[in-house]
């Protein structure tokens, strides 16, 4: 069981189950959001992550292209989840996020084609350019 929540604690959230799997994600998007080199994120099903209290949805585009919304507290404005028409019925649990970091177990990174030379400690993953479909 994984938990976390924002800044301010008016969102809380926890995911059952095992991740689909989870990584680092170094797209321009992820960047700009997060104010760094990546975001981290855990993939589940959408049914395995109970999520307390209202978010705010922020419709954008993913490092693909598509559709991708990204979902915040509306009161500390933390990014906590992101889902795309690229996955449906999946949902993205942005690590930082989380009640203890050390259950976060990256295993690729993507979109390491915008990775920075001064954020570069995914090298050792299993690296895609984009995503792992289109590599
Ligand atoms: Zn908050
Ligand atoms: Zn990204």
């Amino acid at each position: 069981m994984l938990t976390g929540g924002c800044l301010c604690g008016a969102i809380r959230y926890r995911a059952a189950g095992s991740p689909e799997f989870q990584g680092l994600c170094h797209c321009r998007d992820c960047q700009k959001l997060s104010g760094g080199g990546h975001v981290g994120f855990i993939c589940f099903p959408k049914e395995a992550v109970t999520i307390e209290g209202e978010v705010l949805v922020h419709h954008g585009k993913g490092g693909s292209g598509r559709p991708a919304d990204r979902l915040y507290c509306p009161s500390c404005l933390s990014p906590l989840f992101g889902t795309s028409e690229l996955m449906p019925g999946k949902i993205n649990i942005y690590a930082g996020s989380l009640d203890d970091l050390g259950q976060f177990r990256p295993q690729i990174a993507i979109f390491t084609r915008s990775r920075q030379p001064w954020d570069d400690g995914s090298r050792f993953l299993k690296c895609f350019e984009t995503i792992p479909s289109a590599s």
